[in-house]
């Protein structure tokens, strides 16, 4: 099979579909790559790091989506891309088609066979092509908000892990989810006091298991949340309820009883986001305040570190990659279920439920 990988075309975003390792591997299994010429560079991979696993350099996006059998991305295909894709084709990338009609229409209507990574499933019940993600933003988060707490960003002037003589900041962390714990880890590394809510009872008993001496954890009653966040440094907001809008689990009347120049991380902002004042902001410009209480609410926080985002998220792809492109998608997506799940619009027709019921659209 022609595995064709594209320059990333919407704005801000850095990553790649398929990075220098991935493609040794397709092409070890007997697969051809066709790389756009600065598909990488975003993310630090040189065309000749691509040609000396044996891939294909190709000038334009228009020669990798008239050759390829697969294209391989991270973001869903503009609408320049869209009109590039024909019938037959495997799109294999990020869609989010429940919010996107237009892009819905244009995948239907190219005849292409797209399948999602945000609903290819694992055994456990999990996402793992949007857990990558949720890993990178955790970690991220403490790094960011501890930024955002220093003075001249119009934070509270407060250092994570305090020095001899003085205490640590605050950190609170609503959801302790995949964001949730990696958040808590990172803030409890950088010497930071951190309490994790979370209202799933099974969550907590596993979080005080394995980390129950590295961070706190406290049930996520509106009385607790509105205690902890009140006397908070930092708050990190962790939370998702699948397939609904984030739940405003901080009303604006409560910033001013926060302490002044806290910091709040919204990692939820790409879900609406779970504080009332979160706003989505860009890397640009970051951060914004209300009521003396400093936001960092960016919606892609992982194209920070495009980088290690784009390794997480081709190790995470690759062994599905590799599977389309053995098998073929049709007996790919017979033989694995979770797979097979991802699977969102094919020969014209919808097929995944979710995005039918949020379109109003058959499927
Ligand atoms: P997850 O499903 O692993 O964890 C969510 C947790 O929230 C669960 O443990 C759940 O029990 C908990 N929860 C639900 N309602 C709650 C409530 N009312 N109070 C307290 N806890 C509650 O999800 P995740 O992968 O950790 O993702 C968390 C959020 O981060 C999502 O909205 C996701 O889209 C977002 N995210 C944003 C970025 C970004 O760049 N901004 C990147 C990755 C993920």
């Amino acid at each position: 099979m022609l595995i064709g990988c594209p320059k990333e075309i919407k704005p801000q975003e850095f990553r790649v579909g398929v990075t220098p390792a991935a493609a040794m591997e397709a092409i070890a299994h007997g697969h051809k790559v066709l790389v756009q010429t600065g598909a990488g560079i975003g993310a630090g991979f040189e065309d000749a790091e691509y040609a000396a696993v044996g891939a294909e350099i190709a000038d334009t996006a228009e020669e990798v989506f008239a050759r390829a059998d697969m294209i391989v991305k991270v973001k869903e295909p503009q609408a320049v891309e869209r009109k590039m894709l024909r019938e037959g084709q495997l799109l294999f990338t990020y869609l989010h088609l429940a919010p996107d009609p237009d892009q819905t229409k244009d995948l239907l209507a190219s005849g292409a066979t797209c399948i999602a990574y945000e609903t290819v499933t694992d055994r456990n019940g999990g996402l793992p092509l949007l857990a990558p993600m949720s890993e990178v933003a955790g970690k991220l988060a403490p790094q960011v908000g501890a930024w955002t707490l220093q003075k001249a960003n119009g934070g509270r002037g407060v250092l994570m892990g305090g020095v001899p003589g003085v205490g640590p900041a605050e950190v609170v962390v609503i959801g302790g989810g995949v964001v949730g714990t990696h958040a808590a880890r990172v803030a409890a590394g950088m010497g930071a006091q951190v309490t994790v809510l979370d209202r799933s009872l099974p969550r907590l008993r596993y979080l005080d298991d394995a980390f129950g001496s590295v961070f706190r954890t406290r049930y996520a009653s509106a009385g607790n949340t509105a205690e902890l966040v009140l006397r908070a440094d930092m708050v990190i907001g962790a939370v998702l309820i699948p397939g609904a809008a984030a739940p405003k689990l901080v009303r604006r009347e409560q910033l001013s009883q926060m302490k002044t120049g806290a910091a709040i991380v919204d990692v939820a902002i790409d879900q609406g986001g779970c504080f009332e004042t979160s706003r989505a902001t860009t890397h640009e410009d970051p951060i914004y305040e209300v009521d003396g209480i400093m936001h960092y609410c960016v919606a892609n926080m992982p194209g920070a570190v495009a980088r290690t985002s784009t390794i997480a998220l081709g190790n995470a792809t690759l062994p599905f990659l590799l599977a389309l492109a053995d098998k073929g998608w049709r007996a790919a997506c017979l033989a694995d279920p979770h797979l097979r799940a991802g699977l969102n619009v094919h020969a014209g027709k919808l097929t995944y439920g979710a995005v039918g019921e949020a379109l109003g659209l058959d499927a």
